[in-house]
């Protein structure tokens, strides 16, 4: 019998292993994990009787495949969810589907509710101008905004950097006041060295002019990425349905090694004939998934000529840390017409746009899935995102001042008051969270083809591909690859995923 080998057991690895044995039974398959936890970055953590997921991640795809598979392994729910019940709020549910107070495999149907935090007050995100914007802006900013907007209509800058993409969708005040600071503090570098496709990408057709019209495009009609509101969440977060995968895999036949670190491969000729892990144990195999950070695959594998291994050695990074804190209320009121919780902000998640924080975002997990927090009538479960890079400041802070310093910053920016205690905390650092468009990247293509000369390989996901992908694309790339194996399909097509102009989360 052939054996796979797929490395990392998350939503891609799992996916090419799916896959793979979905559709035939020749192959021996194992999957190797370096962590303990399955799920890779879309995995839930678990925090005493919270648990905490490292981003929000919204269930959201325009691929049958991948929708018909997360349905299949958790079936959307027939019946209100704990807030809706708590609220008599309408919610959308799926005849026949499972209670979520009763049954624990199901996925919720949620709302996106996110918004920008500035000025200490809320905006629209993405930005749009309605007359409550211009109030909490100010006439006087307001003018500036249309004015450096109608100037950059008519003179359009050749676009060089993602800064050159942003201000000739926005114009340069709104530009300074949302994007600059966001983005840098993101990427750590300033949008004017950042290459305008990673723009192209993530904010794919929308401008201060769409903004506009979405205000007023009915419900149903064509939205831009961003702007997508319903999303399907697991009870307990999304790494509970990566479990659920696993554990399907696992009655399948499937192997799974868990802590198990690849560190090195054998090649014979132009085919990797083995991989070695880091407690020296070695996998003979015939065909391996990589979903690894390109990076450390070129590196583990060791025998690129020096210009495609320097490549791959500069690809650059942003690391992530998310700070769970546990308190009693918010001082931030819910202005809103939506009705929550304890009278809590709707939103799932808030972009921080003060200039006085290193904060970037914050997630309200009650808003993601009431079962995610121990008790939402006494308490709110928020995950505060900071971005950094592996060594820095942040990075090296331990865990304690950490949290000091993300509640610190809470109360400065008045969403906790002062005297706000924080009942429990976690702080969970995430390694190479963000794949980025800069430094080395722009020959990327050399470390591709280089790739592509072992016929048995195959580069899956987000770190595995360094692209910005999303977990439906992870899951495309795994069921492509499997099938590109087996002779039904080709290796491109992997790479392609994710990689067309039009970007795969908008609704169909
Ligand atoms: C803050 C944030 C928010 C996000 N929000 C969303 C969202 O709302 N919706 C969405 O769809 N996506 C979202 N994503 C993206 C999503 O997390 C990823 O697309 C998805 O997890 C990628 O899956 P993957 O399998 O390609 O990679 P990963 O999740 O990175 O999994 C790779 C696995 O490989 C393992 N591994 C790495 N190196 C080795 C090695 N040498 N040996 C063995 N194992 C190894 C890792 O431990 C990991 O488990 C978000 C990401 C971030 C950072």
């Amino acid at each position: 019998m052939k054996t796979a080998v797929v490395i990392g057991a998350g939503p891609a690895g799992l996916s090419a292993a799916y896959e793979l044995r979905r559709k035939s039974k020749d192959w021996r398959i194992v999957i190797v994990e370096e962590d303990s936890v399955i799920g890779g970055i879309s995995r839930t953590a678990v925090c005493g009787r919270c648990r905490i997921d490292i981003g929000g991640h919204r269930f959201f795809s325009k691929s049958d495949e991948v929708n018909a598979l997360w349905q299949e392994l958790m079936p959307i729910q027939g019946h209100p969810a704990k807030d809706d019940l708590m609220l008599d709020r309408l919610c959308h549910t799926e005849p026949g589907g499972p209670d979520p107070e009763v049954e624990d495999k199901v996925l919720l149907r949620r709302h996106r509710v996110s918004r920008i935090y500035y000025l200490r007050k809320f905006f629209d995100y993405p930005i749009s101008i309605k007359p409550a914007t211009v109030l909490a802006l100010g006439f006087w900013r307001t003018l500036k905004i249309g004015c450096s907007y109608i100037r950059s209509a008519f003179f359009k800058r050749e676009e060089k950097s993602l800064e050159d993409f942003y201000i000739n969708r926005f114009g340069k005040v709104l530009y300074s006041m949302f994007f600059e600071g966001y983005t840098e503090k993101l990427w750590g570098i300033h949008p004017s060295k950042i290459d305008p496709s990673w723009g192209a990408q993530r904010v794919k057709g929308l401008s201060l002019w769409k903004a506009l019209l979405n205000v007023f495009i009915p419900k149903g009609g064509k939205k831009e990425t961003s702007l997508i509101d319903e999303f399907v969440y697991p009870k307990f977060g999304p790494g509970q349905l990566w479990e659920t995968l696993a554990d399907r895999l696992r009655a399948d036949g499937v192997e799974i090694m868990m802590e198990s670190r690849v560190v090195g491969f054998s090649v014979d000729g132009d085919r990797i004939v083995s991989v070695t892990l880091a407690d020296g144990h070695r996998l003979d195999c015939d065909a391996v998934f990589s979903s690894m950070p390109v990076k450390d695959l070129v590196a583990a594998i060791g025998t690129a000529p020096a210009p495609v291994a320097a490549i791959a050695a500069g690809l650059p990074y942003r690391d992530f840390i998310t700070a769970g804190l546990l308190v009693d209320r918010l001082a931030i009121r819910n202005k809103t017409k939506l009705k929550t919780v304890g009278g809590i902000v709707p939103d799932t998640w808030i972009y921080i746009q003060e200039h006085d924080v290193r904060l970037g975002r914050i997630q309200i997990f009650n808003n993601w899935s009431p079962y995610m927090v121990d008790d939402v009538t006494k308490h709110v479960w928020v995950g505060l995102e900071y971005f950094c890079s592996e060594g820095d400041d942040l990075w090296t802070m331990g865990d304690a001042d950490f949290i000091d310093m993300a509640a610190g910053e809470l109360r400065k920016i008045g969403v906790i008051s002062a005297d706000e205690p924080v009942r429990k905390s976690v702080c969970i650092r995430l390694k190479k969270a963000y794949p980025a468009y800069f430094g080395s990247y722009a020959e990327f293509g050399k470390v591709r083809e280089w790739l592509d000369t072992f016929p048995n390989l195959y580069c899956i996901g987000r770190n595995g591909q360094h692209r910005y992908n999303n977990m439906d694309h992870s899951m495309l790339c795994g069921f492509l690859a499997a099938r590109a194996l087996l002779g039904e399909g080709n290796r491109p097509a992997v790479w392609n995923v994710n990689a067309e102009e039009e970007y795969h989360e908008e609704g169909k």
